[in-house]
């Protein structure tokens, strides 16, 4: 049986992360560099998709992406069920910090709005920030919502779940 305790809050509206757009300005990621960002900043630049959570292997020094998916994580919403303690929970969740962004092979989808901005590139359209909408992300189809994913669990040859979707 599921624990409770890794349940979201049915209450929790994604909605309600873009509040922090008061405390911040007007479009701050095209004056502000990565490194200069603070924490409300940094948080609001998520888009949600869920696609960092996707378990990957590197194989011949590339990063490739499977559509298997941290347990941990709902994939219609694309939230962490654990997001307050999932340093603890999972030994290989990463921080999502400067570092991560520029490691090398890129683990993180071409889409994340980290790497976008680190590489030069604006965001998205449909980038809730661009939007003011949280539900964007999914609406453009660029989150894990509705797509042909598996949880992890039981899953032990990572090789057959190898996906190359364009978005990656
Ligand atoms: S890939 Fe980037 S933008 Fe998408 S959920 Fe992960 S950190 Fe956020
Ligand atoms: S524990 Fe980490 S990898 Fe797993 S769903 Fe949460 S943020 Fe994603």
């Amino acid at each position: 049986m599921e624990n409770k305790e890794y349940k979201i809050e049915a209450e929790y509206n994604p909605q309600d992360r873009l509040k922090a757009l008061n405390e911040v300005e007007p479009e701050f990621w095209k004056k502000k560099k990565l490194e200069d960002m603070n924490k409300t900043e940094w948080e609001l630049l998520c888009d949600g998709c869920g696609k960092c959570c996707l378990n990957k292997l590197e194989i011949k020094g590339k990063i490739k992406f499977t559509n298997t998916y941290c347990r941990f994580l709902d994939c219609q919403s694309c939230l962490c069920r654990i997001y307050p303690h999932r340093f603890e929970k999972v030994y290989d969740c990463r921080d999502i910090d400067i570092k991560a962004i520029r490691e090398k092979p890129r683990w993180l989808p071409k889409t994340c709005a980290y790497w976008l901005l680190d590489n030069g590139y604006d965001l998205p359209s449909w980038h809730p920030l661009i939007t003011g909408q949280a539900a964007s992300v999914h609406q453009a189809g660029m989150s894990l919502q509705n797509r042909s994913v598996v949880s992890e669990t039981g899953i032990k040859n990572y090789e057959d779940y190898i996906i190359d979707w364009k978005d990656l």
